[in-house]
């Protein structure tokens, strides 16, 4: 399997290229028959002779794994194999190949340049992910979906300034499941499109109730980012509530920026231009870089809590937050520090000029029936 072929299919390159590659996992394997499954797939039917599968996967990385030309393009492909081996993991094609794709999944997740055997766990779990994936589409239809809310408290105003929208998912027999267990299923199946619809709405019309000074800040999956339909869903979710846009802040992640950062700034100039604020979020994980600071004029960032866990007095976290709050300072920009559960990290954030603190410290996510009462206190 490789990736972004799907882009160039039917056109020249795109099927000069498959042809390339054929050519090559054909050279790889010379016992093997070599044959496109569709879009960027190839199953590849090889004689078990003594020579070991392991092999003959390395051969086929290895002949993918150094950029090539075709007609003139430099091309980098990603290969992922999934084994499936006769009789014992199925004992005809379509077993086999239904098998080898099951492995094929779990090797994409391991990322580039892996292989994995198919085993029989990988059936049970996705028969659990099929079955976790119509409960999902249930759960929407049924009402089991529930937004909480997070206070972010501002430090120089000393008061709620925003409430962050957290997803919640009451399941009749599984009880209340995590965000971070079922977000990425919704992702990978499309549902968040309609799940992330169903949040904007559901939060601006909560937000609608609360004073004006408040906010309410909304998580954007990737996924619902790079939509064709993500402005006019947040445009109808502020129509039909009658929220002030300037209330509504979007929170997205650095994951955008991994590709087509030329796509990604045009589509959060788009968002802008709606009047609701953006923010950064988890900021300091993964792909930060300080260009999008500089390419993009956040709002605010959302100092990850991986960096508030380490936080004591004079150590590096604290020259880190330090850095951050100066930089955003210096930019314009907002910060709010995540997971903020103890005094002491409280004390350490406000001396170095954090915006606002969220966390336990101060609120768990509470029910939307519940903020009247926090903002009143
Ligand atoms: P996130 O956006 O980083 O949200 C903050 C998470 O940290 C929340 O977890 C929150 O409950 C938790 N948290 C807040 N304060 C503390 C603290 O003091 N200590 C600790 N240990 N944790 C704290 P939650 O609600 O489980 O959400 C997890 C993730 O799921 C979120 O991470 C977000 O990425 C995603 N998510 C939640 N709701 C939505 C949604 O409506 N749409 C999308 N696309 N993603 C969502
Ligand atoms: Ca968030
Ligand atoms: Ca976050
Ligand atoms: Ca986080």
């Amino acid at each position: 399997n490789f990736k972004s072929v799907n882009d160039t299919l039917g056109h020249p390159t795109g099927d000069a290229l498959l042809c390339e590659v054929a050519a090559r996992l054909s050279a790889a394997c010379p016992t093997g028959f070599v044959a496109r499954l569709g879009g960027d797939e190839f199953a590849i039917i090889v004689r078990r002779d003594g020579t070991s599968e392991t092999m003959v996967a390395r051969a086929l990385i290895a002949a993918l794994a150094e950029p090539f030309a075709v007609n003139g393009h430099r091309i980098v492909v990603g290969t992922s194999i999934g084994i499936a081996r006769a009789p014992q993991d199925g004992e005809d094609g379509i077993a086999l190949l239904k098998n080898a794709d099951l492995a094929l999944y779990r090797a994409k997740n391991d990322g580039k340049g892996s292989f994995r055997f198919f085993e029989a766990a990988m059936d049970a779990e996705a028969q659990e992910r099929r079955s976790m994936e119509i409960d999902l589409h249930e759960a929407l239809r049924n009402g089991e979906l529930e937004l909480y809310f997070q206070p972010l408290f501002g430090l120089s105003q000393n008061r709620v300034t925003a409430f962050e929208a957290l997803l919640r998912w009451n399941h009749p027999t599984r009880g209340m499941v995590s965000p971070v267990d079922f977000i990425p299923l919704a992702e990978e199946t499309g549902l968040i499109l309609p799940i992330g619809e169903w949040v904007l709405h559901e939060a601006c019309r909560a937000a609608r109730t609360w004073p004006d000074h408040i906010r309410v800040a909304v998580n954007v999956s990737p996924v619902q980012f790079r939509s064709a339909s993500l402005n006019s869903v947040i445009l109808q979710a502020l129509a039909s509530s009658g929220l002030p846009p300037q209330q509504l802040e979007l929170e997205v992640t650095e994951s955008l920026f991994i590709e087509n950062v030329e796509a990604t700034l045009a589509s959060l100039h788009s968002l802008r231009a709606l009047g609701v604020r953006v923010a950064l979020d988890d900021f300091g994980t993964g792909y930060s870089s300080l260009s999008y600071l500089r390419s993009f004029p956040f709002d605010k960032l959302k100092i990850d809590r991986s960096f508030i866990i380490d936080l004591q007095a004079n150590n590096g976290a604290t020259a880190m937050i330090k850095a951050i709050t100066g930089l955003a300072d210096a930019l314009g920009i907002e910060t709010t520090a995540e997971g903020v559960e103890t005094i002491d990290q409280l004390d350490i954030l406000r001396k170095q000029g954090c915006s606002q603190i969220q966390g336990f410290y101060f609120s768990r996510p509470i029910r939307a029936g519940a903020v009247a009462d926090l903002i009143r206190e």
